[in-house]
């Protein structure tokens, strides 16, 4: 099958006059599908176009998209049973959607809500979310102010995408609001451990694949099945606790300091959308293991943005990197999932890892910009941040440039005061 195909001509327009802006995330060539309602009604599946959202759940009741016959894939407003058909049918309904979208060929009838009178929901039901550590200089990084600068990288590192299984309970869509995590508490100075609201907290700016083809009990895959198993990307902050996370990440990794959020994009861009865009891994310091060679470029050319805002104040943006930086693709990281037989569901959530590039401001973390507290960032206002105060909003955004814009929308959440701590 060709990499592009009529979806990707840069020369099609929408009879949605809004999807034709140049600065629109959601073009004709884009088509991300989510999960929406509107005022009281239930939960819908529908594709992103300019300003509107295609109602797919109504297309399909109506018979004018088909992707199971004799099956309603859409009718219960949630993804996976969309996920679960073949990558084959992902391809044929995104293509019928772009013909039934143009300007030339469309049919102007379809059912259309506007986004600013929908409220978007989790598309997918997430079953596992498992969080890779895929990106070199935020590991570097990490490894320099934590352990060793001449020794930053753990042996292991230029061999295996590292990960570790996370929590799929908190993984919530995008303007959901999160709480300030409790925990414990133990400076390097401090006698005892205490119990108390993380002062370190922190966010990462993530890509999240979303697997749409699953796998049985001990079969491991290529990187080729790997990469076409993949669905599509969301955005993804995996906000972390700092002080909790140096306390109890050995022996076994993070755990409380990552379990309390994950937030995503609620649109999930497609594999097919992306296409255009593919850029290769950078190149290797060591050689991999075969299995974890890849024949095509897996990596994607997304540039990626953080923006900060104090509460009632306008946002800044702190960080600007890019996708195309991450040591392992997202088909490394499920290659390397399965290779042991772990079973691989629709609807798992991988998270990159913080992605952080070569330059200054490309760092994914408070935790890299600051170095860990020492050189706080200047808000417009006069005011500073070494790590996030209750109110702050952070706002992740992601966009592939070219003939076209093909953009993931934003990834936001508002901090909360910590709870009253248990007795
Ligand atoms: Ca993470």
């Amino acid at each position: 099958m060709p990499l592009t195909d009529a979806t990707h001509d840069p020369e099609r327009r929408s009879w949605v006059d809004s999807a034709n802006a140049p600065d629109s995330d959601f073009p004709i060539q884009n088509l991300p599908w989510g999960v929406f309602s509107a005022g009281d009604g239930p939960r819908r599946v529908g594709v992103a176009i300019g300003e509107m959202i295609v109602d797919v759940t109504a297309l399909e009741a109506d018979g004018v998209l088909e992707p199971a016959p004799g099956e309603q894939v859409f009718a219960r407003g949630i993804l996976n049973p969309f996920m679960a058909l073949t990558p084959t049918v992902w391809t044929e309904t995104r293509a019928r959607l772009a013909d039934l979208l143009d300007a030339a060929t469309g049919d102007r009838a379809l059912p259309l809500v506007a986004q600013s009178d929908a409220r978007m929901h989790l598309p997918v039901f997430v079953r596992s979310f498992t969080d890779f550590y895929a990106s070199k200089e935020h590991a570097t990084n990490v490894g320099s102010m934590f352990r060793d600068p001449d020794n930053a990288l753990m042996p292991n590192w230029l061999h295996i995408p590292i990960g570790y299984n996370g929590r799929a309970s908190t993984v919530v869509v995008s303007g959901t609001e999160i709480t300030r995590p409790l925990g414990q508490l133990k400076g390097p100075d401090d006698d005892a451990p205490r119990l108390g609201p993380s002062a370190k907290l922190d966010i990462e700016l993530e890509l999240g694949a979303l697997v749409g083809t699953a796998t049985r009990m001990g079969q491991p895959l290529t990187t080729a099945q790997a990469e076409a198993a993949i669905f599509g990307y969301v955005l993804l902050n995996d906000w972390s606790a700092r002080d909790i996370q140096v306390w109890e990440y050995q022996p076994l990794g993070p755990f409380q300091s990552k379990a309390f959020a994950t937030s995503i994009s609620p649109w999930i861009v497609t594999r097919d959308a992306l296409a255009p865009f593919r850029h290769p891994t950078p190149p290797r310091d060591l050689p991999l293991l075969p299995y974890l060679e890849e024949a095509t470029a897996n990596n994607f050319d997304i540039h990626l943005e953080i923006d900060l805002a104090a509460e009632g104040c306008a946002p800044v943006t702190v960080a600007r990197t890019n996708a195309r930086y991450l040591y392992y693709s997202a088909a490394q990281q499920l290659t390397h999932h399965a290779l042991s037989g772990c079973a691989m569901e629709v609807g798992d959530l991988l998270g990159s890892g913080t992605i952080s590039g070569p330059a200054p401001d490309s760092l994914g973390s408070l935790l890299e910009l600051t170095w860990n507290g020492r050189d706080p960032i200047a808000l417009p206002d006069g005011q500073e941040r070494r790590f996030l105060e209750d109110g702050d909003t952070v706002t992740l955004r992601g966009w592939c440039e070219g003939a076209y814009r093909i953009g993931f929308g934003t990834c936001s959440g508002t901090i909360r005061p910590a709870p009253v701590p248990p007795a």
